[in-house]
């Protein structure tokens, strides 16, 4: 039986309007939850990035900012932009947009934003709290990845989850919360020996890889809740995710498309991070 299709941009729209409610109720105390996004030079993928973020505050009637920042930035100057951006109370939170130049020190311009408006997840202290179980502001991707599965009446507890991928904004992040939920947690690199033993062992099989048909009906548990974060561009123009997808949703009980899967849940739980420190000012954590 083909698999369940996670509507990833129908549940956007669920969950925005559950958190454009809560952003309503802050305005009525006065309060206009904001966001400043800086983006520096003019990697064309950003750019997209950065304007679907800046439509979507619109949409939910979030007051949001962009810095359109020159790409020969001195990372001084740049430091200096995000410590005045950490002392307006008019914004309750700051993203930089990735991938940075090669001459700023990325882990710097993360260290710099304040942890009280990092509603990318990406400061130390947010990292850690995913450790301890009680970070603040989840990375949006993986959080959106959980929302989707929640959404999608998946259980998590004591199901076996294998992630696909390591990096320290989706698969490293994801391992955690999936943790944090009681799945007995796998994490696959490009160094896993023989990784469809692994696969096929996965109730929630997450990957994130950016490598295309990476994972194939074969390699997947019948039954099992796939979710492909990975976005690739074929030469043809087409996006794709890491999934054979028709070859794999014959086999799983869930999948995710690309695109219209996660994509559309990472902008929406930057806005739920941006609401939810805007609620913070009120009720501090
Ligand atoms: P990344 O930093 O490049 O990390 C890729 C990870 O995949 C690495 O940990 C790498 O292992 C692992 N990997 C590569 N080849 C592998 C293989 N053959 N078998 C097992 N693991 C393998 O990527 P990322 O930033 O996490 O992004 C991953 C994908 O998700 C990309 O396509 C990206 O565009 C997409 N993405 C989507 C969203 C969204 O909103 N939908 C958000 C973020 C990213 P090593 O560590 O050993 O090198």
């Amino acid at each position: 039986m083909s698999a369940q299709i996670i509507d990833g941009k129908a549940i956007a729209i669920e969950v925005r309007k559950q958190w454009k409610r809560r952003a309503d109720q802050l305005k009525e105390q006065g309060i206009l939850p904001g966001l400043a996004v800086i983006i520096v030079g003019d990697n064309p993928a950003s750019r997209v990035y950065v304007q679907n973020k800046i439509k979507a505050c619109h949409e939910v009637g979030l007051y949001s900012e962009l810095h359109d920042l020159p790409g020969d930035i001195s990372e001084e100057m740049l430091l200096a932009k995000i410590e005045d951006l950490n002392q307006n109370p008019s914004l309750h939170g700051i993203l930089v947009q990735l991938p940075l130049p090669d001459h700023i020190n990325v882990n710097k311009v993360l260290e710099t934003i304040s942890a009280k408006k990092d509603v990318d997840g990406f400061h130390l202290y947010n990292l850690g709290g995913l450790i301890a179980g009680n970070t603040v502001f989840p990375p949006c991707t993986p959080y959106g990845v959980q929302c989707l599965l929640e959404y999608s009446n998946i259980p998590i507890e004591g199901q076996n989850a294998v992630i696909v991928g390591r990096s320290n904004i989706v698969g490293k992040p994801m391992a955690l919360m999936l943790l944090q939920k009681n799945a007995t947690v796998s994490i696959c690199t490009s160094k896993t020996r023989d990784l469809k033993q692994f696969t096929s062992l996965a109730d929630i099989l997450v990957v994130a890889t950016g490598k295309v048909n990476l994972i194939t009906a074969d390699m997947v548990k019948p039954g099992a809740a796939v979710i492909d974060v990975g976005i690739n561009r074929l030469e043809s123009g087409k996006l794709v995710g890491d999934v054979d997808f028709e070859g794999v949703r014959e086999v799983a009980g869930h999948i995710t498309p690309v695109p219209g899967g996660v994509g559309p849940m990472t902008i929406t739980m930057l806005i739920a991070n941006t609401i939810m420190s805007a609620e913070q000012t009120i009720h501090p954590q």
